[in-house]
């Protein structure tokens, strides 16, 4: 008998096993803890590769430093010293548009223009495209306060072009998404609190801009940028993890089939039993769910339906990721920048593509640089499950069409996510609210992952810290 299970070994797994050890060492408890995970390896959807010196991502190559909980996990592993900031003097992000590639105006945050200067001066939009933009200032804010896409907000505050060619594939871009089905709140809610508090967007920005400046000048020069990854790539988070929790309360190949709630003894909190793919049942008092969504609905189908069905209404995307490694002399691009993205209204079959060896140090051997293509997502789905020739073969079309590129790969690699990426569609918390109330009455099973309140990593983890504490009172009251 054991007191936890946690189903999954991504990040969002690791985090809540690594929140909850701390947290009953702290109060002197015992806890008996394992976590199960269905592959050969721990991370999930946090994939590194080191192949011939160079470093691949599969998945993640990232994180945002904007959102401390990463930052301070990495502090409290003690991996502080491995953390990688991008390499600023390649800072610049381009967007495909009309046939060529746009530097995206100085000065732009998320999809809202700071610097006037660069961004009247830019030819990614047109005289009426920055004029509606400019509406912004003088618009009033909306007064409903129910849920609205992505799109709308955009449409409504700064016009259809930058919603084309700025919001779709930068801001919608990051949960390779439909702008027109996802939920603001649930996605960018401070773009809702933006627009309450000063109304435009723009001032908003602006009024963020000065107070961080001002914040600044006493303040010493910020260690970290924007993004950050770890020398030896995202892999090295998932490693410390493990290490943290220690092998004994790991397990690897244990593919979760179902959950079985045992009969109550009158008074007493229910036992679950795990039943897991050609081993023994494990009897536990708590369980806890970071799968997928859709994973979890059918592991609890038997025990209660409906929570199933909920689970199973979070759609998810799939996607691809296609890494190329050239000799540096072969590109005709000078690769200055992290890379671009591709609106959809241009119709071409990738999202986006990273210059890895631009973005990051310690991905190369010296003379060689390294590109990361995105394909698939919510709005190109039927390109991201093609086998690997075809892929390879479109993404390099792509980039001779795009940036010129001609040569031969020294090295490619695909990585496949079918239904990888959750979609938090309009009313997504109000529905999770629901679930969430009718899993209660479960008492004991908890979820937590990339499904539910945010799919970055630092999300994952602040989400997965935040599972431990109440699985921690949950035990506490029944031991
Ligand atoms: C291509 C791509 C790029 C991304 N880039 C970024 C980025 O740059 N920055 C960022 O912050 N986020 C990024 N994300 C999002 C982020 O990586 C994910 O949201 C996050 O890693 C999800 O973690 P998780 O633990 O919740 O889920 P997962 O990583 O999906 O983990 C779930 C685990 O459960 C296991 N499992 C499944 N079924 C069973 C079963 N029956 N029994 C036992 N185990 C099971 C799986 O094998 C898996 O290990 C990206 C996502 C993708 C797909």
């Amino acid at each position: 008998m054991v007191n936890v299970v946690i189903v999954g070994g991504g990040i969002s797994g690791l985090a809540t096993a690594y929140a909850l050890k701390e947290r009953a060492k702290e109060a002197d408890m015992e806890i008996e803890l394992l976590v199960l995970e269905k592959e050969n390896r721990f991370g999930g959807t946090i994939l590194t590769e080191k192949i011939d010196g160079f470093v691949i991502e599969g998945g993640p190559d990232c994180f945002i430093t904007e959102k401390p909980w990463a930052l301070e996990l990495s502090k409290k592993l003690g991996i502080e010293d491995r953390l990688l900031n991008t390499n600023e003097e390649n800072t610049g992000t381009f967007i495909f548009s009309d046939g060529k590639l746009h530097r995206l105006p100085e000065g732009t945050i998320l999809m809202v223009p700071t610097n006037f200067v660069s961004f009247i001066t830019t030819g990614l939009m047109s005289w009426p495209g920055k004029i509606r933009m400019a509406l912004d200032l003088i618009i009033p804010k909306r007064c409903e306060s129910d849920d609205e896409s992505l799109a709308s907000f955009v449409r409504r505050r700064l016009g259809q072009e930058v919603l084309d060619k700025i919001a779709e594939p930068l801001v919608a871009g990051i949960h390779a998404g439909n702008p027109e089905e996802m939920s603001l709140k649930s996605t960018f809610p401070r773009f809702i609190e933006m627009e309450l508090e000063h109304r435009s967007l723009i001032l908003a920005i602006l009024a963020r801009k000065k107070k961080m400046q001002a914040e600044m000048k006493n303040a010493p020069i910020p260690k970290r940028t924007y993004f950050v990854s770890y020398v030896g790539g995202m892999v090295d988070l998932i490693d410390a993890l493990a290490a943290a929790i220690g092998s004994k309360n790991l397990l690897l190949g244990k593919k979760v089939l179902n959950v079985e709630e045992k009969t109550r003894v009158h008074g007493q909190k229910p036992v679950y039993e795990v039943n897991i793919e050609g081993e023994r049942p494990i009897q536990t008092d708590a369980v806890i769910f970071t799968t997928p969504a859709f994973v979890t609905a059918e592991i609890i189908e038997d025990l209660d339906k409906s929570v199933a069905e909920k689970l199973r209404a979070i759609p998810y995307a799939s996607s691809a990721t296609v890494s190329l490694a050239y000799e540096k002399s072969s590109i005709p691009h000078p690769l200055k920048g992290f890379g671009f993205v591709v609106p959809r209204i241009e119709s071409r079959k990738i999202m986006a593509t990273t210059w890895s060896s631009s973005k990051w140090a310690y991905r190369v051997p010296k003379g060689y640089v390294l590109l990361r293509a995105f394909v698939g997502g919510a709005q190109h789905q039927k390109y991201a499950m093609l086998d690997d020739e075809h892929m390879i073969r479109m993404v390099r079309t792509e980039l001779k069409d795009i940036m010129g590129i001609e040569a031969e790969p020294v090295l490619t690699k695909v990585y496949r996510w079918e239904m990888g990426m959750p979609q938090y569609t309009i009313g997504h918390l109000d529905r999770l609210a629901v679930l969430e109330q009718q899993l209660a009455e479960h008492s004991g099973l908890f979820i937590t992952g990339a499904g539910y309140r945010g799919v970055g990593i630092p999300d994952c983890i602040h989400n997965g810290t935040l599972t431990a504490e109440r699985v921690f009172e949950f035990l506490k009251k029944k031991f």
